[in-house]
């Protein structure tokens, strides 16, 4: 049976399973051609089983993620679930485009409103810009007409900026990268613990950073967890993990298949706060830790190292290096990195001018190491 918990103050019940809409499943691996079919099939059984937090964004699945949901919640399905959709935060150049955006959103889902409306992968660049051009003005105007519920974010940035982010306005949800691995990355535990203090509700993301964590589980690692009293999958102590945290609200996975989706509906219904015993912890934590020394790169993805004159995105070739490096899969991981990069973005673009190295608090040899991601991940 589903849990549910109450979304920070908004006292909205949502599943503590959420429905990711990133990785539905598509026609000879294209991410713009999703299975319709298939797709529906999927969320129906999803939502038939109690998941009723359903998570997508403007550019899921190159711009059809949000029509696909629009077409596959209809016949009662709309009423059953929240829909969680977010501004993408990159394109905004007026205080006019958030409307022309939520507008085309709207449309596109098929629905008269979005119930959690973030603003999409925020970092220092595009929050000074979206504040500028009126951000607040523009939030706080959809939620008086009723065009979105309750406001929130996603983030990819340092601990210091999320703060800040989380203190300048009413947010009512926040979704941050967290596992086993990342307690001290990006807005990291104690970002977690900040947000809900404040009342925020908490939607976590990558909870098996791509599903590395539950795929590539590296032998020395694999024998930690089989040394647990307690017989648990990799993807079940990740998610169990995550559950424990009295703080977190809803931890969303972008699931494929049905062997996936029952495969975490099953851990789900031990999703307890506090379920784990100090032992269990303490395991984890040492997977973590274990996980933390292969770490190829020390990134905390920060990215005071940007902007790059030439476009480089270094913290997200540096994930990737990480990625390749602690879970030693390196086709998956080089098949990861060329869609999620592209071309302009990738390492093989830096020409060395040096701008970076001086920004980075982690004094990373920032070119020596971008060259090291193309050695591994782009010949
Ligand atoms: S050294 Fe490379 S990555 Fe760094 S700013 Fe210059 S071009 Fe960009
Ligand atoms: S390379 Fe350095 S400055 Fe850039 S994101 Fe990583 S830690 Fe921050």
């Amino acid at each position: 049976m589903m849990l549910y918990r109450k979304l920070g103050q908004t006292g909205e019940r949502v599943s503590i399973l959420g429905f990711g809409c990133m990785r539905l499943p598509v026609f000879n691996e294209k991410p713009e051609m999703i299975d319709q079919e298939k797709a529906a099939q999927l969320l129906h059984y999803a939502i038939d089983s109690g998941i009723n937090y359903i998570d997508t964004a403007y550019p899921y699945h190159k711009g059809r993620s949000e029509s696909f949901l629009g077409d596959a919640l209809k016949d009662g399905y709309r009423e059953m679930v929240y829909i969680a959709t977010k501004l993408p935060s990159w394109d905004i150049k007026s205080r006019e485009d958030m409307d022309i955006y939520l507008e085309e959103q709207l449309r596109k889902l098929n629905t008269d409103h979005i119930d959690f409306y973030l603003v999409h992968s925020l970092n220092s660049d595009y929050w000074k810009n979206l504040t500028e051009l009126g951000l607040f003005d523009f939030l706080d105007s959809a939620i008086d007409d009723g065009r979105i519920k309750y406001a929130g974010f996603s983030f990819h940035d340092d601990n210091e900026t999320f703060r800040e982010i989380v203190d300048a306005y009413s947010w009512s949800l926040c979704q941050i990268q967290y596992n086993i691995v990342d307690e001290y990355y990006q807005a990291g535990k104690d970002g977690l613990f900040y947000a809900a203090d404040k009342g925020l509700g908490i939607v976590i993301m990558e909870p098996m950073r791509g599903g590395c964590l539950a795929e590539m589980v590296p032998g020395d690692i694999r024998k930690v967890w089989d040394s647990c009293d307690v017989q648990r999958s990799p993807a079940q102590w990740c998610l169990e993990y995550l559950w424990d945290y009295k703080e977190v609200d809803v931890v969303l996975s972008g699931m494929s298949n049905i062997k996936q989706l029952e495969m975490n509906l099953k851990a789900a219904e031990n999703g307890y706060s506090g379920l784990l015993t100090t032992e269990e912890r303490n395991i984890i934590s040492k997977v973590g830790d274990m996980y933390r020394t292969k770490l190829a790169v020390d990134c905390g993805g920060c990215r005071y190292c940007l902007p790059c004159p030439v476009g480089v995105n270094i913290p997200l070739n540096f994930k990737y290096l990480n990625n390749a490096s602690i879970f030693n899969n390196i086709e998956m991981t080089r098949k990861n990195y060329i869609n999620h990069l592209g071309n302009e973005r990738k390492a093989s673009k830096c020409t060395g001018c040096g701008q970076c190295e001086s920004r980075c608090p982690q004094h990373i040899p920032i070119i020596k190491t971008l060259q090291k991601v193309v050695d591994v991940l782009e010949k």
